[in-house]
């Protein structure tokens, strides 16, 4: 009896297994499509610099519109998109079409802005990245000082000296880059000043809890102190409230972005944002 007990559970157990393997592949084959079907789609979240109130930039945030399961956000499909290499070409995708934006804009006649991307490890580890990165800046026609890339601290630190070096080469193009999600990826503080970066952005997980949270406000200040010691620019992710505002002006911090000034639009709302509020990214 408990054998057959056993059996059974073992039969369920691979039948979910391979129900779940299964499911897995299926995404896999969408997402492979989604993007000759055009499923992608940029949102744009404003910068924000604390000095002039003015925005700088705006951080390019991938969505995929399924045609049946609606807008999927980049945390569910990311993982898989690096797991099975598809990120190389979606990340191409996201880079032209941000940059190509970019460009729109600018003919348009709106004033100087910065758009940032982000990278994954797998696509920043493909050999000749920084060739890539140049090449879709002569297709687009933007020049590089317009854009920004975000890298993680876990993708340097898989490799510290490799990542130097491909980040000399970006900085040798003319592109910049920011430390995303910094405070969480344990990089140790000798190799950030190797780091030819221009920005670190706070973690949104030290900046949710102020200020009611002390070590949060202990980190956030610390991270702040040690950008300005280091000459680089601090910005502050996911700033929902005006206390935080206030914190984190007070704290020195140079830039915010977050759900309390605007939520990663659409770009024909973000363009109206811009044609309303201004933009200035040369008093950066
Ligand atoms: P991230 O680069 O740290 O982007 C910031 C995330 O925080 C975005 O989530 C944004 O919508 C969210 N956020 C902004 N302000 C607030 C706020 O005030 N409160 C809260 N609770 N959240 C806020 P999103 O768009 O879902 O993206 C999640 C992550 O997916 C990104 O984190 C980034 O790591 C990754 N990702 C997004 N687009 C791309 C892409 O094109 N390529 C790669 N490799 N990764 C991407
Ligand atoms: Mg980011
Ligand atoms: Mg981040
Ligand atoms: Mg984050």
């Amino acid at each position: 009896r408990a054998k057959e007990i056993g059996r059974n559970n073992l039969q369920v157990f691979t039948e979910e297994m391979a129900a779940r393997a299964h499911e897995k592949l299926q995404w896999q084959e969408e997402l492979r499509e989604a993007i000759a079907r055009e499923e992608l789609l940029l949102h744009f979240q404003p910068q924000m610099s604390l000095e002039s109130g003015r925005i700088f930039a705006a951080e390019a945030l991938l969505r995929w519109k399924h045609p049946v399961r609606g807008i999927i956000s980049p945390a569910t499909f990311i993982p898989l998109a690096e797991e099975t290499g598809l990120i190389v070409p979606i990340g191409d995708w996201v880079l032209r079409a941000a940059c190509r934006q970019l460009k729109a804009w600018q003919e348009a006649g709106l004033p100087p802005l910065i758009v940032s991307a982000n990278v994954s490890a797998r696509q920043f580890r493909e050999g000749n990245w920084a060739e890539r990165v140049a090449a879709i800046l002569e297709e687009t026609g933007l020049e590089a000082r317009y854009l920004e890339l975000e890298l993680t601290e876990s993708l340097i630190m898989q490799d510290v000296s490799g990542a130097i070096a491909t980040m000399h080469e970006l900085e040798a193009i003319g592109v910049h880059l920011a430390i995303d999600d910094f405070g969480t990826g344990y990089s140790s503080l000798s190799a950030l000043k190797r780091f030819p970066v221009r920005r670190l952005k706070i973690d949104r997980s030290f900046v949710a809890d102020i200020p009611s949270d002390g070590d949060d406000i202990a980190i956030t200040s610390a991270i702040i102190s040690l950008a300005q010691k280091l000459g680089l620019r601090v910005i502050a992710e996911g700033v929902e409230t005006q206390a935080q505002v206030e914190f984190l002006q007070k704290a020195g911090c140079d830039e915010i972005q977050g759900y309390f000034f605007s939520r990663p639009l659409p770009a024909h709302e973000f363009e109206s944002l811009l044609r309303q509020a201004g933009c200035d990214a040369d008093g950066i």
